[in-house]
C-alpha cells in the first residue's frame, strides 16, 4: 500500500510538472467517491439524508489528528456507547450488545456490529439518529444529544447545508479575498502588538486596499456571524467544512442580502473594504482602509487562531495563475 502510494505520488508529481495548473488531488478524490457511496447506501437503509452523515463524519475528522489509513469513516463511538454500559466482554454480536443497550449495529449484514468497521459505524450512527426521527429538527436534536456542545451542533448543521447545496463533499476550490485587478498589499503581521484596545496580540493579516474594493469569501462555508464589533467594525464570520472560522473585519459595508445562515462559495462577494471599528457603531476612518482577515480552528473542545498569511499567499498565487 505504501509503495503504491509512493508510485502514485511520483506519477502525480510528473503529471503536475507536465500540466502546471492541474488542480486535483487524485488520491483524495478516490477516497471521497468511496465515502459518498457509503453515505448514500446508509441513507437508503436508514432514511437519514447522506449530507448529515457526511457532515458528522467530516466534523469528526476535523477534530482528529489523523484517521487510521485503512479506514474511510472518521466517526469514533466510545466503547461504552457501542457495547453498552457494563458490557465488558466487548463482543461484537449484535444481540449481546442489545442486551446491554449498546448503540452498536451491524451495517454490512455479517451479523456482527464491529466497532472498527466503516459500514457498521455509519449504520450505527444513522440508526441512533433515527431514534429521534429523520427530519431536520429531529436530526439536530439527535446531534445535540450526542455532542452536547452548541458549536459542534452548529458546525455539523452548517457543513450539511453546504454538502446539500453543492451535492458533493469534494469542495477544493479557494479564492483570494480581494480581486486580482485591485491594488492591495499585505505582509506577515502575525503576533504584532496592536495599538488600540490594550495589549492584545494581532491575530490575523491586514490587507491594505482602497475603500469599496469587493471582499470575497475565500472558501465554501456558511455565514455564522454578521454585525458590529467595537474592534472589528462591520465584520462577518464564515465557517468552512474543515471547521475553520474565517473572520473579515473593518468592512465598509455588506453585500446586499447577505445574512447569517447563507451558504457561500469561493468568490462570493460578501462586502467591501473599509476602515470601520474602534468605536461605537458606524465609527470609521481611525486607520487606513484595510481588510483584517483572521482564521480560527475548532477541534471540538476549543477554538484558537492561527496565522492566515501562508494561506493568503497560496490563494493569491492560485488566483494569479487562473488568468
Ligand atoms: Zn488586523
Amino acid at each position: 500500500m505504501k509503495n503504491r502510494l509512493k508510485v502514485g505520488t511520483v506519477v502525480l508529481l510528473f503529471i503536475l510538472t507536465l500540466c502546471h495548473s492541474l488542480p486535483v488531488q487524485a488520491e483524495e478524490e478516490t477516497g471521497d467517491k468511496d465515502k459518498m457511496g457509503l453515505y448514500k447506501k446508509t441513507e437508503a437503509v436508514t432514511q437519514i439524508p447522506w449530507y448529515y452523515l457526511a457532515a458528522i463524519d467530516k466534523y469528526e475528522s476535523n477534530t482528529q489528528k489523523e484517521t487510521a489509513s485503512d479506514k474511510l469513516i472518521s466517526i469514533t463511538i466510545s466503547n461504552e456507547l457501542w457495547y453498552g454500559a457494563g458490557n465488558t466482554g466487548l463482543h461484537p454480536a449484535e444481540e449481546q450488545i442489545a442486551v446491554f443497550n449498546g448503540f452498536g449495529r451491524d451495517g454490512n449484514g455479517d451479523g456482527l456490529a464491529e466497532h472498527t468497521n466503516d459500514e457498521d459505524i455509519l449504520f450505527t450512527m444513522a440508526s441512533w439518529i433515527n431514534r429521534s426521527g429523520n427530519n431536520r429538527e429531529d436530526i439536530k436534536i439527535a446531534i445535540w444529544k450526542y455532542y452536547q456542545r452548541e458549536l459542534s451542533v452548529q458546525t455539523i448543521m452548517n457543513i450539511a447545508k453546504i454538502y446539500k447545496k453543492f451535492g458533493t463533499i469534494t469542495l477544493k476550490d479557494r479564492d483570494f479575498p480581494l480581486p486580482m485587478n485591485a491594488n492591495f498589499s499585505y505582509r506577515n503581521t502575525w503576533g504584532d502588538a496592536r495599538g488600540f484596545g490594550g495589549r492584545r496580540i494581532h491575530e490575523g493579516t491586514d490587507i491594505f486596499a482602497n475603500y469599496g474594493v469587493p471582499v470575497k469569501a475565500t472558501t465554501y462555508g456558511v455565514v455564522e456571524m454578521k454585525g458590529w464589533n467595537r474592534y472589528g467594525g462591520w465584520r462577518i464570520g464564515i465557517r468552512d467544512p474543515n471547521s475553520n472560522y474565517h473572520y473579515y473585519a473593518h468592512l465598509n459595508g455588506y453585500q446586499d442580502g447577505i445574512k447569517v445562515g447563507d451558504v457561500v462559495e469561493p468568490g462570493t462577494v460578501i462586502g467591501s473594504v473599509g476602515a470601520t471599528g474602534y468605536g461605537p457603531p458606524g465609527t470609521s476612518g481611525k486607520f487606513p482602509p484595510h481588510l483584517h482577515y483572521g482564521m480560527y480552528k475548532d477541534n471540538g473542545y476549543s477554538e484558537w487562531s492561527f496565522d492566515p498569511y501562508p494561506y493568503l499567499k497560496n490563494w493569491e498565487r492560485t488566483a494569479r495563475n487562473k488568468k
